[in-house]
């Protein structure tokens, strides 16, 4: 059996994302049950699901921070843990998965900002040491970072100083940092209080509307009925539907996601 790194042109995946049959478990708990999704470069893909379906570990085996015990994930045309049909395995090699996560920035929940860095160390720190950018030009950058996310003028503040909706603001800024060629988020909403909602959401806006490939786990429906090219409903470790969010949110064919949008709408 050989190893080696498969390339697009091998594979013939152009999807910016591209995960097929992914099966993970947690000991003895199967998490993820087949899970297959595509999504192309540019697009904003929802995923919506119940608690515990499996949307965080999806996003953390795209992420390379868990690895799926079966099938393949591929992430810009390389693929991880990828077995074709004959003997030949693909695996990607450890340095190189590094390499490729600093390339996909994530935004949790829970903001994770450093406290102990002021906002603008914040965003300035990662560039410097995973993109090894000189000091004064990730500076330059991070301040335009600020700016975009309307928070120039928090540059010297510390987390603590700020509100949710502007922390997570900052984490948005120093995920984008890293220049990734996609972006994750968490439920990036789900920690703030509901007037604080609408700021975060706008700047996830804005990058949708520039063409940033984004998968956004959140239970924020008018969110993706508005950004989403793709509307994808997870529940029990399965993709149960998923399609244009004028036909998954209004027209769900599946029983479960009937259930779920009577919850949440
Ligand atoms: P969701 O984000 O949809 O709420 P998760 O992916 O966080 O779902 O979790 C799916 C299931 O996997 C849950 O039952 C959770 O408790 C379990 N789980 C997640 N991560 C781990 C882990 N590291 N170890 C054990 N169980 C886990
Ligand atoms: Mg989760």
């Amino acid at each position: 059996m050989t190893t080696t790194t498969a390339t697009t042109a091998e594979t013939g995946v152009t999807a910016m994302v591209e995960l097929r049959s992914v099966r993970k478990s947690f000991g003895s708990l199967e998490v993820l049950k087949g899970v297959d999704l595509t999504v192309a470069a540019g697009e904003v893909t929802v995923i919506l699901g119940p608690s515990g379906s499996g949307k965080s570990t999806l996003l953390r085996t795209i992420n390379h921070l868990e690895k799926a015990d079966a099938g393949w994930v591929s992430v810009g045309g390389t693929l991880i843990g990828y077995r074709r049909s004959g003997d030949k395995l693909y695996e990607l090699p450890e340095r190189e998965v590094l390499k490729q996560r600093t390339r996909i920035g994530f935004v949790f929940q829970d903001f994770h900002l450093f406290p102990h860095l002021t906002v603008l160390e914040n965003v300035v720190e990662a560039p410097v040491w995973a993109l090894k950018r000189p000091r004064a030009a990730a500076t330059a950058s991070a301040k335009a970072l600020l700016a975009r996310v309307g928070l120039a003028d928090k540059a010297g503040a510390y987390p603590r100083q700020l509100s949710g909706g502007q922390q997570q603001r900052v984490a948005i800024a120093r995920a984008l940092a890293l220049e990734p060629g996609l972006l994750l988020f968490d439920e990036p909403t789900s920690a703030l209080d509901p007037e604080l909602v609408g700021e975060v959401l706008d700047v996830i806006k804005d990058l949708a509307r520039q063409g940033t490939t984004m998968i956004v786990v959140t239970h924020e429906i008018g969110f993706a009925r508005e950004v989403a090219d793709t509307v994808v409903f997870m529940d029990d470790g399965r993709v149960v539907e998923q399609g244009a969010p004028d036909d998954v949110l209004n027209a769900p064919r599946h029983a479960r996601t009937k259930a779920f949008l009577s919850k949440v709408l």
